[in-house]
């Protein structure tokens, strides 16, 4: 099978280690027509980018488009962080942005959740404890906050579902096949077992793999990801399309 567009990738800007331009030179390689830099949102105390850096990082990817359009789409991406409360990142105050940025900058958006972030909720707190094994939180409050979260950000993909804190598949999948959210198979943390991925699929989920890069070698690697799928028989369900 194969997959034209990455939309999980990452650089400097946040803890990868390569360049959005040595992304996209890497994605072309692999003969992707479409790569998403999809750095960690503000939110993430230690790897998110806020303020001018989105701003530079914006105009960084205007550029490569110019440069290299005939050969692929770059998009602006953003890996966002469920905080609690039907909060993410894009709930925070304006000043983790850079002045005029308020006008959509960013063609697709990503979801998921991640340490090193502040909880806003009991819940989130609970999810916190159980990515350091400490607790367990309810998964089906997990999904449903997740849901809920991506719903009212307009979030496309959710990413790595089930990473670091337990999602409860049915609702999870239900939800996101009724709001139109891809859930992601991450092929450098594939966090749903074959069995989750396909019983997400048994209601409705559709997938995105995502290479989740943090190094150019990376992009487009989809392996882990599509080996999943390929056991779990769901690979038919795969879209990594326009969202
Ligand atoms: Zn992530
Ligand atoms: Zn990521």
């Amino acid at each position: 099978m194969k997959i034209f567009a990455d939309y999980h990738t990452h650089t400097v800007y946040s803890h990868g280690k390569g360049t959005a331009e040595a992304n996209v030179l890497a994605a072309m390689e692999k003969g992707l027509r479409r790569i998403a830099v999809s750095e960690h949102a503000g939110a993430h105390l230690f790897y998110g980018v806020r303020g001018e850096k989105l701003a530079a990082l914006r105009r960084e990817i205007d550029s490569l488009n110019k440069r290299y359009g005939n050969e692929i789409e770059v998009l602006m991406g953003l890996e966002c962080n469920m905080l609690g409360g039907g909060k993410c990142d894009l709930s925070l105050p304006r000043t983790l942005w850079p002045k005029g940025f308020d006008a959509a900058p960013f063609d697709v958006l990503l979801l998921g959740f991640h340490k090193g972030i502040m909880p806003r909720d009991a819940l989130t707190w609970r999810a916190m404890g159980e990515a350091f094994h400490l607790c367990k939180a309810d998964p089906v409050k997990v999904a449903n906050a997740l849901l809920e979260t991506a719903d009212r950000h307009h979030i496309g993909m959710l990413s790595h579902p089930c990473e670091y804190v337990r999602a409860d598949i049915p609702t999870l999948a239900k939800g996101a096949k009724e709001l139109n959210i891809l859930l992601e198979i991450n092929a450098s943390h594939v966090s749903l077992t074959p069995e989750e991925l396909r019983e997400a699929a048994s209601f409705g989920a559709k997938f995105a793999v995502g290479s989740d890069a943090h190094t150019p070698e990376r992009v487009g690697c989809f392996d882990a990801a599509l080996d999943a799928a390929a056991k779990a028989g769901v690979e038919e369900r795969i879209t990594n399309g326009i969202f």
